[in-house]
């Protein structure tokens, strides 16, 4: 449910009103927009009286929210979430950011990759010290030693560092280490434990869609982290697995504006695992610029046939120069609102 105040609504009587929802238990979420103020309630919905909820002076109407999702719900948030990610990088609300980098972290060649992405215009460094595998047979990742690559690029970059979490024990780890966003993969996207952990802290998570996950199973996935107090959820589209057997996955465009439509938070693309290979990469990339994500996700390796995984959709450092120069066009031809 959520009340849509009078413009006159004063802080005072705003905050009478939250302390009369929370004293029936419920929680109450205040969003003040540009034009009007949200009050979004969250919990037994039915211990409030819509009528009388309505009568009050300062409230213009109230309205049910029919969806599962209310954290995630833009009609409990109307302004488009910005989600600070350290370094003054702001992602969503018209703010772009490109997350760039191996699949694995892999050794001494993070360094290099990373000095070369944050060159062509990436923002942020991407790479997986803990890597979710089909396989057990598979590298699992570098584990602990990788994070600390990572942090040793992003201590010479000044460039926040996203990295996967696969399992709620090493969410402390994660804290502790200041990893400054949080990956969640597509193999975990349903993992509720995982989720309410990550939940728990106050780290941005970049909440992959899972590998057939739905845009409804994947906001309630954000909803899980959200109602543990985590506001700070990232949201990707990386492909789902449809019949279509030419890509890795189905990249999912329409998730994009769906999201956007239904959702107030930021929503990433990632064309690497969308498609799988590398010559499909950039054209998606900027299909996806063009269709109004806030951010792109994109693997780089500077020796795609070597590396630990998914060399088959790696751009190599010269490729990523080029795609860059592109997104930049992109970009500056797309004013927002043509996309929105
Ligand atoms: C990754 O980002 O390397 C990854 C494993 O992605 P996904 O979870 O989308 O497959
Ligand atoms: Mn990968």
């Amino acid at each position: 449910m959520i009340a849509i105040l009078k413009k006159t609504a004063d802080e005072g009587s705003v905050r009478h009103l939250v302390s009369w929802i929370e004293k029936k238990g419920l929680e109450a979420h205040v969003s003040r927009g540009a034009n009007e103020i949200v009050i979004g309630l969250v919990g037994d919905t039915t211990l409030i009286d819509p009528f009388l909820l309505e009568s009050m002076d300062i409230v213009e109407r109230v309205q049910r929210v029919s969806e599962p999702f209310k954290k995630a719900n833009r009609k409990f948030h109307p302004e488009d979430s910005v989600i600070d990610c350290g370094f003054g990088t702001k992602i969503g609300g018209g703010n772009f950011q490109v997350i760039a980098g191996p699949c694995a972290v892999e050794g001494e060649n993070l360094i290099r990759i990373a000095r070369r992405v944050k060159q062509a215009g990436a923002t942020m460094l991407r790479g997986g010290a803990y890597k979710p595998r089909t396989s057990p047979y598979a590298c699992q990742g570098m584990g602990e030693a990788g994070l600390e690559l990572l942090l040793e690029a992003r201590a010479e970059l000044d460039m926040p560092i996203v990295t996967e979490v696969m399992d709620p024990r090493d969410v402390a780890l994660f804290v502790e280490k200041r990893v400054d966003v949080m990956q969640i993969g597509a193999r975990n996207a349903q993992n509720f434990p995982l989720l309410k952990e990550v939940g728990k802290t106050n780290v941005p998570v970049l909440l992959k869609r899972g590998l057939s996950g739905t845009v409804d199973e994947l906001l309630m996935a954000a909803e899980y982290i959200m109602s543990e107090g985590n506001d700070r959820v990232i949201l990707c589209e990386r492909g789902i697995r449809t019949f279509e057997t030419r890509t890795r996955n189905t990249f999912d465009l329409n998730a994009v504006p769906v999201i956007h439509y239904l959702s107030h938070l930021p929503v990433v693309a990632d064309p690497s695992h969308a498609t799988g290979y590398t010559r499909y990469v950039a054209p998606m990339a900027l299909a996806a610029c063009a269709g109004g994500a806030d951010g792109l996700e994109i693997e780089v390796h500077d020796d795609p046939t070597h590396a630990w995984s998914d060399g088959a959709q790696a751009l190599t450092p010269d490729q990523f120069d080029e795609l860059m120069e592109r997104i930049r066009i992109i970009r500056g031809a797309i004013a927002p609102e043509a996309v929105r």
